[in-house]
């Protein structure tokens, strides 16, 4: 007999709940931590971009699952010790890798509130999921979208892209395919090789298969070539093969490359396809005047992903998917389930929730830290800063043009630079330099390969990197990439 049914009637009392059983204490602890994380941004600066583990902090760190409880402070003390001197870096002006944005202090501010509300935004009649409304909203203006379009945040562009291709493979298939699956459809889609590698991830992922994405070469600009997409599509329906979708990138991640995506959009409107954008960081040029009208046509899109923790410099996590036509999102997603039933009144109204736009149920509030940073800093000073980032990389690629010992292996669209150290055995060495400059503390670029080269990778997302940041990444370039050809002599 366990130790609860042996004991009817006795409830441990409230000193058993989670709650401290010192308020006073833990206010104190609480304002703390909040001035070391304001201090830890206000003096980001001071500190190295990245600094590896050290085995010792790694080992120290690994401990067996605690039985007993902790002090709060002591627990704080790990973390201040162990945890956040060896975090990504992307809070620093000086990384410049990948596409990470920087995050703002309004936005930490908002993860603070939302956790203490600790709302669920799957569902239900409450405030929180007004906030995702709202914000829904000013995204359906900002890409020129009519009304029922449709909108829900989710991780990332990852699985944004992941539920498109479902919507669209929902749209084109019908109801039936949430039932029955696939059948004998052939679906086949189309993308360019520049198109970011969760593109073919979601076919896989939805049941359609890697091959079925046609990877359509792209032009010297690194844009699709949309004659030679035409052409694969016409091909494919003369094989017996069923087209629907055509993915376009709006900012791809190697180089910054904007597909055509008016060609596009009318491409696909003449051959009936399901036009999505994969915008994961280049949507946001929306916000932009002078970034727009690269972007011409994304208001023509079936769909669009992007992510305001990139140029939106929003906290982690906060992906997006936007639906130009909101009931073939809904007919993708939403289930008739009891548990979930929708009522007029009380707290299980106000359906539809967002829960019928995407596979996740439980949410967290993603909403809010989005809303405060639009609100805090307002659209026009986001696509002021944004427009600065390109500026920036325009900067770095005069500097590299001007200087022999390096070479320029793409253009320059937005944000993105990516050149080399020039020297024998190039995509070694320069894969060291990179290696070397995020072990130097001074700035952590990233690599790519392009047509066969290595490119250290300059991506200027973060809103804090300014021009001494990039020169001390390019001086570091070159130092290090004498060292290391000296040292091989
Ligand atoms: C970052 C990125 C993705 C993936 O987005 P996540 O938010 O990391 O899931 C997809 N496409 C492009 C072009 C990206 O830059």
């Amino acid at each position: 007999m366990s130790k609860l049914e042996g004991r009817p009637g006795t409830i441990a009392g409230p000193s058993e709940t989670l709650d401290p059983q010192d308020w006073d204490e833990v206010r104190a602890l609480g304002h703390r931590m909040l001035d070391d994380m304001l201090d830890y941004v206000a003096n980001v600066r001071d500190r190295p971009v990245w600094r590896p583990i050290p085995d010792a902090v790694r080992s120290e760190f690994r401990k067996p699952l605690p039985r007993d409880p902790s002090d709060l402070a002591e627990v704080y003390g790990e973390f201040s010790e162990r945890i956040a001197p060896y975090a990504t870096g992307n809070v620093h002006p000086g990384f410049m890798g990948w596409v990470h944005g920087g995050g703002t202090v309004a936005g930490l501010l908002a993860e603070m509130l939302a956790a203490g509300l600790n709302a669920n935004c799957g569902g239900r009649n409450h405030m929180p999921i007004e906030v995702e409304r709202q914000v829904v909203e000013w995204v359906r203006q900002l890409f020129g979208f009519p009304e029922g379009a449709s909108g829900v945040f989710v991780t990332g562009t990852s699985m944004a892209n992941l539920m498109a291709v479902l919507v669209a493979r929902r749209a084109k298939l019908g109801p039936d395919v949430r039932h029955h699956g696939l059948g004998n459809a052939k679906l086949t889609a189309y993308t360019s090789v520049s198109a970011h590698g969760c593109v073919a991830q979601a076919m896989d992922l939805a049941g359609l298969g890697r091959e079925a994405l046609r990877r359509i070469h792209a032009d010297r600009a690194h844009r699709v070539d949309v004659a030679t997409l035409h052409a694969r599509i016409k091909q494919d329906r003369a094989d017996g093969l069923d087209p629907f979708l055509v993915i376009g990138s709006a900012g791809t991640v190697d180089t910054g490359a904007i597909d055509d995506l008016a060609a596009l959009a009318a491409l696909c409107r003449e051959e009936q396809l399901w036009f999505h954008i994969d915008g994961a960081y280049g949507a946001l040029g929306m916000l932009s005047p002078q970034i727009a009208p690269l972007l011409a046509g994304l208001e023509q899109a079936n769909s669009i992903a992007f992510d305001f923790h990139k140029w939106g410099q929003v906290q982690y996590d906060a992906g997006f998917l936007m639906v130009r036509d909101g009931e073939q999102h809904r007919d993708t997603f939403a289930a008739p389930v009891a548990y979930l039933r929708r009522e007029t009144r009380g707290l299980a109204g106000s359906s539809p929730w967002p829960c019928d736009f995407g596979p996740d149920l439980s949410r967290g509030f993603r909403a809010l830290k989005t809303w405060f940073t639009l609100r805090t800093y307002g659209a026009d000073k986001l696509g002021a800063m944004i427009a600065r980032t390109c500026t920036l990389a325009k900067y770095l690629e005069a500097k590299i043009a001007a200087e022999p010992r390096l070479q320029l292996l793409a253009p320059v669209t937005l944000n993105i630079v990516c050149f080399r150290f020039r020297c024998d055995d190039a995509n070694a060495v320069n894969a060291e330099i990179v290696a070397d400059l995020h072990e130097s503390g001074i700035a952590a670029p990233s690599t790519t390969m392009i047509g066969g080269e290595l490119a250290i990778r300059v991506a200027v997302v973060n809103h804090r990197t300014d021009t001494a940041n990039l020169d001390a990444m390019f001086d570091a370039v070159l130092r290090f990439g004498a060292a290391r050809v000296a040292a091989a002599a």
